[in-house]
């Protein structure tokens, strides 16, 4: 490897796709600059809003926090640190005592809101009844996870919240679209999109990075790594198109680059097609399809599971 494209100091790591080589440092404020634009050409955020970084504790969404205090709090921009229990035991702990630290390290004020108290059961009692449910435990999880998320939001007085999807991550949620048949939906994957169903409006700010590269900024950044998984995880297609993807870039390196360019560009044509009406859910008033939003639909099967299981 020569030396850094940038500064000529000791190289650390090649960008396959643009050839450009760089140093430790360099590599971490090419993060930081990449952020930067991606949130600037989407207007992700203004100068008076006050920024929820969802944290999960995992190396993306930590790394996704440091970046972000880099970068917008010499802007005035207030941060909190949003994140969500759900009650898997051994599994969230040792993410949250990460999260907990960082954001003690950082001073940012780091609000946590659990699926106990929130929905009145943990994901592990929820997942109880598992092999009667039709969707997997993501899916299901899922529905439950968005509505904590806006409640720590509304919690910690945010006007926007920032997720830390990558490139992949983006590209990989785009193709799964296509192959469940989910065109009409393609439009809320729109950078700019504004979806009505969650009161406070959601970026991406990593989504034109690498996942390796996310990986690689946390490891130089001391970022901690989380050494359990969750136990209900099962990501059935969504690890073939990664392995799909990540085979696909070794041998053309930048086809990623390529897919989210063509991504965005379909993603724009079906914006308008994805806009939804929405009603009032007639239990908890949050915005739902057909007067019963999933969550509350969700939520009364589990109370009827553990209600006959008691
Ligand atoms: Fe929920 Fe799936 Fe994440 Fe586990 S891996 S916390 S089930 S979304
Ligand atoms: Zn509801």
């Amino acid at each position: 490897m020569s030396a850094c494209t940038r500064c000529g100091e000791k190289p650390f790591y090649t960008r396959r796709y643009s050839g450009e080589t760089l140093c430790i440092q360099c590599f971490k404020d090419s993060i930081s600059e990449k952020t930067r634009r991606t949130v600037s050409k989407y207007r992700m955020f203004g100068p008076r809003d006050r920024i929820a970084v969802a944290v999960s504790g995992g190396k993306d969404s930590l790394s996704l926090l440091k970046v972000l205090c880099e970068l917008y709090r010499p802007r005035r921009n207030e941060l909190v640190a949003i994140s969500v229990d759900e009650g898997v035991a051994g599994y969230r702990d040792e993410a949250l005592t990460h999260a907990r630290s960082l954001t003690e390290e950082l001073g940012v004020e780091h609000v946590i809101v659990s699926y106990k108290d929130l929905f009145g059961f943990s994901l592990d009692e929820a997942l109880d009844w598992k092999e009667e449910r039709p969707v997997s435990s993501c899916s299901f999880c899922g529905v439950f996870r968005r509505r904590a998320i806006d409640e720590a939001a509304a919690r910690a007085n945010a006007t926007v919240v920032a997720t830390a999807h990558n490139l992949d991550d983006y590209v990989q949620t785009f193709m799964m679209n296509l192959m469940h048949g989910d065109v009409a939906r393609l439009g809320w994957l729109d950078p700019e999109y504004v979806d009505d169903s969650f009161p406070v409006r959601r970026v991406k700010p990593f989504m034109e990075i690498y996942e390796e590269e996310v990986a690689l900024y946390a490891f130089q950044a001391g970022v901690p790594l989380q050494s359990v998984s969750c136990p209900y995880m099962h990501e059935g297609l969504r690890s073939e198109v990664r392995d799909y993807l990540n085979v696909m870039e070794a041998n053309h390196p930048g086809i990623k680059n390529v897919l989210l360019r063509s991504s965005l560009d379909v993603i724009s044509r079906f914006v308008r097609a994805s806009e939804k009406e929405s009603v009032p859910c007639r239990s908890c008033g949050n915005p739902s399809s057909n007067g019963l939003c999933n969550v509350c639909r969700m939520k009364a099967e589990v109370e009827e599971h553990i209600n006959t299981q008691s």
